[in-house]
Order: structure tokens, then sequence, then C-alpha cells
């Protein structure tokens, strides 16, 4: 049976550690979400990160901007928030509308406040190998796998998604890790041929329980990066039932990479705070 990632908890003693850390401050560290439009998912999303940061001493302001936001008022606000000094991480919540270009966007977001790593100067320093800022995910899974000690260098990671946000940058950090990294997205035929010889697998491509028992190598390390609306719930991109007697880890959804990922939103705040970014 395998043993459990359990991200929920993982994330709580580090949400305690930062707490701590905070307290210790001369002053608050200030994260600021923009969310733009009304998508359903990304208020959640931004409601737990807000409530999160204040456990944590975090001091968070939102920005709500209508869906008709054109592109330089969302810039006007990136820049002043960029020159506020109270303001230490700015995160601009994706998707955003279809008329915004959502790197130009990002692009104005200072690098020293770039909490999500998503700006592409913070792209092109983690593909040649330099992480101060890595999107909070990624950052999450890898802090996982390194919670539980699973080693990464040479073994074999298949990572299943090839987004910006999940897929890349994991891949990156795991290549960085001196893993061999294979990457599967949707042109990929025959998936199954890959993620057998993962020793590492991690799965991030959005479609309820893609991964079955029969597609899983022996004894792997298995991240769940998915989060699918169902009926009656939320479902990972793995089927944790069938896997979970084969894998020799399992992260479970929800209480897996989720809760990591907020708190290494956290943490990049806290990061750039200190300065931590080069
Ligand atoms: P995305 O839609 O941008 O990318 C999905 C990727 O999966 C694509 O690269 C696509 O090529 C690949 N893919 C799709 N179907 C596939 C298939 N049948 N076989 C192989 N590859 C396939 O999504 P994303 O933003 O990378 O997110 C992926 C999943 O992770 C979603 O369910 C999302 O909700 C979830 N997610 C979770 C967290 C978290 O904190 N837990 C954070 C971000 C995203």
């Amino acid at each position: 049976m395998a043993i459990l990632l359990d991200g929920k908890a993982t994330a709580e003693k580090i949400r305690k550690r930062l707490a701590e850390e905070t307290k210790k401050l001369p002053e608050k560290p200030g994260l600021a979400a923009i969310l733009v439009g009304s998508n359903p998912a990304s208020k959640i999303y931004v409601d737990i990160k807000e409530k999160t940061c204040k456990e944590v001493g975090i001091y968070s302001e939102r920005h709500n901007l209508p869906e008709n936001t054109d592109g330089k008022e969302l810039i006007a606000l990136i820049e002043g928030l960029n020159a506020k000094s109270s303001i230490h991480g700015i995160l601009l919540q994706l998707p955003l509308p279809g008329h915004i270009n959502t790197q130009t966007a990002l692009d104005i977001i200072s690098p020293a406040k770039d909490v999500d790593g998503f700006t592409s100067r913070s792209v092109a320093k983690l593909a040649a190998g330099n992480e101060d800022n890595v999107p909070c995910t990624p950052k999450g899974i890898i802090r996982l796998l390194e919670e539980y000690k699973i080693p990464i260098a040479s073994r074999h990671a298949v990572v299943v998604g090839r987004s910006m946000i999940v897929g890349k940058p994991t891949a990156a950090m795991l290549l960085n890790r001196n893993a061999t990294v294979t990457i599967c997205h949707s042109k990929t035929p025959d998936l199954g041929n890959y993620t057998r010889q993962a020793d590492i697998l991690i799965v991030a491509a959005g479609k309820p329980k893609l991964v079955t028992a029969e597609m899983v190598k022996q004894g792997a390390a298995v991240v769940d990066v998915g989060i699918n609306k169902v009926d009656g719930g939320i479902a990972g991109d793995v089927d944790f039932e069938s896997c979970k007697g084969k894998a020799g880890w399992i992260s479970p959804v929800p209480g897996g990479v989720g809760p990591m990922t907020v708190a290494m939103l956290l943490e990049n705040t806290l990061n750039c705070y200190k300065g931590i970014e080069g």
C-alpha cells in the first residue's frame, strides 16, 4: 500500500513556520491579488489565498476589476502596486479575459514582486537553473517529494501536461535536480507506454482519472495535480483507489498539491519581502 503524500499536513507545518517568522518581522509582508472578471474558480482560489495570508500574518489586499477592463488599466494598477512599499508580492490571477494579452500584463510585475514566477524573466531564470522565483504549484510538488525524501536525481520523472503554470516549470525543476525527464501531453500517443516507465509520475492534465493502475510502475511516486469538478465533488487526474495498491507514494485530491500551492505562495511572498529575488 502506497505512502500518502499528505499535502494538507505538510502545508500546515510550513504555514506554522511562516507564521512564527512573520511574527518577528518589523512590518507585515504584503501581497496584492488582482482578479479580473468573475471566473468562479478564480474567485474561490483568491478567497483561499487571502484567508491563508491572514492566518500567517501576511497583509493582503484584493483588486477586483470588471471583465471589460482594458489592458492599459490593468497595467496602470500593476505599476502602482510595483511602487507601493507595503506590497511585496503581486499575484495576477489567471486566466485573464481573452482581450488582455496575459504575458504582456504579467511582464509589468516587478521582478522583485513576482510571487508566481510567471514573468518572462522568471521563466528564463528557471530554465537557466535559477529558482529564485518559481511558480507555486511546481514548487509545492517538489517540496512534497522532498518532504517524503523521495529520490529525484538519476530517476526517470514523467510529467503529464505541458502548461506554463504546472507541466513545464515542474519538468524544469526536476531537471534542475538531475532527474531524467519526459514530458507527455495531449498529442502523446499511448500515454501508458511512458507513464509505466516513471519512477516519479506527475499528472497535471485536467482529465479526471486519466491515470489508472495499469499505467503506473510498481513502487512509483505518483503526484496528482488535477482538480476536476465531477458529480458530487472534486476528482484528481489519477484513479486514486486503483493506484494506491501499486504506487510507492501517492498524493490525494483534495489534500495533496492544492494546500502545498497556497503554502508556497505565502513562502514566496515572505521571500520577496526579504529581497531574495536575485
Ligand atoms: P492546462 O489545461 O493548461 O494543461 C493541461 C495539459 O495537459 C496540456 O498541456 C495538455 O496537453 C495535457 N493533456 C490534456 N489531456 C491529456 C491527455 N489525455 N493525455 C496527456 N496529456 C493531456 O491545465 P493546467 O493549468 O496545467 O492544470 C492541469 C490540472 O491541474 C487542472 O486540473 C488544474 O485544475 C490543476 N491545477 C491544480 C493546481 C493545484 O494547486 N492543485 C494548480 C494549478 C492547476
